[in-house]
């Protein structure tokens, strides 16, 4: 029955709404304790020198002795960045930061085998941050992940991709506690970053950027409304498509499923990011922790990070208006199977801008295509939106494209949005009166949206189930090759 629906009907048109905002931090509260211009450098008109070790950072994170202060508390409407520009390049600075530190990074060792306890300094205090292998890869190319959290910090995560692969230091990081999140991510492009003996990264926190209001909120939930309803979008329930019968019956929801996955781009991210491998496997570092939570039992590996194919989808014209299509035509199921991938995400550094998904960050037919090879992919789009109005929220952030990624894969294994027919719902709930929404909620709306399942285990019930619904069809996706 399902091969009758038209293509489009069944495609999930995600994360459509964005819009301008007017910044709701103050920017030189948030970061006031650490003093402006406390190292004394960058003035402009002298040019900008690394301070090094042994003192203390200043930035709001740092690792002991593996951070180098380039210069901190630095606020989006001084004139900073553009003095860091000079001697960096070109920085991939999301709009909606307000306050930040740069900083670049020494080699930090760590044990790949068995548990690290890291010394590191949040805020001016020390504590001891925890650290183990993810073990959602083995490619060895220098570039590593691991996952843990900051002892002493209740319900703190800690998510950490180191990257040498360079002869240089990479660190992309994210530290959520409390109410706040804290990342750190290489800014300078590839050609820039390769040019720099300690590329620069820069540290923000969630409570330094610019996020929706309610109204704003409000707005954009009417708009992707009226949008779906445009498109003619459907919402299948989970369970109504077929599951196949004829996988061994020890396939239980209960046992763990290992499905391959490859991470391919185009030419324009492969240029934005100082590496994009290790920008991509942060992401799907982000995601393998969520698909190993136990009540999804999902080893959610990576085959390749393959940029074999950035020219022939970089001179494509359709990657600014279906890049879907385009990844599905270039990565054909045979490809897939070639590098025994069950799946294929497309990390994608252009913006739709004209058609139908011109206000779209994410595409998936998702599992309502299962078994045909369309459920196979998905397209996240890592660079800012440029809509008007809505242009703002989705700002290419870390934030931003962890949740789109996530999302996008969530498809594939018959997770859905808040207005799902089925109980693969996604999850809305208040946390000290302020509202958050889980992975599947279909548009980002900035910092409220939580990259974790609904779940009746953490935020959900038996109606908003996304992690059951991923359980029920594991099996399928991970037998796909
Ligand atoms: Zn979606």
């Amino acid at each position: 029955m399902i091969k009758i629906l038209s293509k489009l009907l069944l495609v999930f048109v995600c994360l459509c709404m964005l819009t301008v905002i007017v910044p709701g931090v103050c920017a030189s509260e948030a970061f006031s304790y650490s003093g402006e211009d406390a190292l004394g450098i960058a003035s402009s008109d002298k040019q900008i020198e690394e301070i090094s070790q042994p003192e203390l950072s200043k930035a709001i994170f740092s690792i002991d002795g593996a951070t180098t202060d380039v210069k901190t508390g630095i606020t989006s409407d001084s004139k900073d960045t553009d003095e860091l520009e000079k001697q960096y390049g070109v920085l991939n600075i999301p709009s909606t930061v307000l306050t930040y530190d740069a900083v670049s990074f020494k080699t930090v060792k760590l044990n790949k085998e068995g548990e690290n306890s890291i010394k590191v300094y949040l805020y001016g205090k020390e504590y001891d941050l925890i650290l183990e292998r993810s073990n959602f890869e083995n490619i060895d190319d220098g570039i590593d992940s691991y996952n843990g959290y900051i002892k002493g910090l209740d319900n703190s995560v800690a998510l950490f991709t180191f990257d040498e692969s360079m002869g240089k230091s990479l660190v992309h990081g994210f530290i959520e506690f409390e109410n706040e999140q804290v990342y750190v991510v290489p800014v300078q492009t590839r050609e820039n970053g390769l040019k720099t003996d300690n590329p620069l990264h820069i540290i923000y926190s969630s409570k330094g950027v610019a996020n929706p209001t309610e109204e704003q909120i409000a707005e954009i939930e009417k708009i992707y409304s009226e949008n779906t309803n445009r498109l003619g979008v459907t919402l299948p329930d989970a369970g109504k498509f077929p599951i196949t019968s004829d996988l061994p019956s020890s396939y239980s929801p209960s046992s763990w499923a290992t499905v391959y996955v490859l991470v391919a781009t185009d030419y324009e991210f492969h240029e934005l990011e100082t590496n994009w491998v290790s920008s991509a496997q942060s992401y799907m570092n982000h995601a393998a922790y969520q698909y190993q939570r136990p009540d999804i039992g999902v080893f959610l590996n990576v085959a390749e990070y393959d940029d074999s194919k950035k020219a022939i989808l970089s001179n494509d014209p359709r990657k600014t208006s279906d890049p879907f299509e385009l990844f599905r035509e270039k990565f054909p199921a045979s490809y897939l199977d070639s590098k025994n991938a069950d799946i294929a995400v497309y990390m994608g550094g252009n913006d739709i801008t004209t058609g139908e998904f011109a206000t779209d960050q994410g595409m998936a037919f998702g599992y309502g295509r299962y078994p045909d090879d369309e459920c196979r992919y998905t397209w996240s789009q890592m660079v800012a939106d440029n809509v008007p109005f809505y242009g703002f929220v989705y700002d290419g952030s870390l934030n931003a494209r962890r949740y789109c990624v996530i999302h996008e894969l969530g498809h594939i294994f018959d997770a859905n949005h808040q207005d799902s027919q089925g109980t693969n719902k996604a999850y809305l709930w208040l946390e000290n009166t302020v509202q958050k929404r889980s992975v599947m909620w279909s548009r980002y709306l900035g910092t409220t949206n939580i990259c974790e399942y609904s779940s009746p285990s953490y935020h959900g019930d038996s109606t908003h189930d996304n992690a059951g619904a991923i359980r029920a069809v594991k099996h399928n996706i991970a037998a796909l090759v």
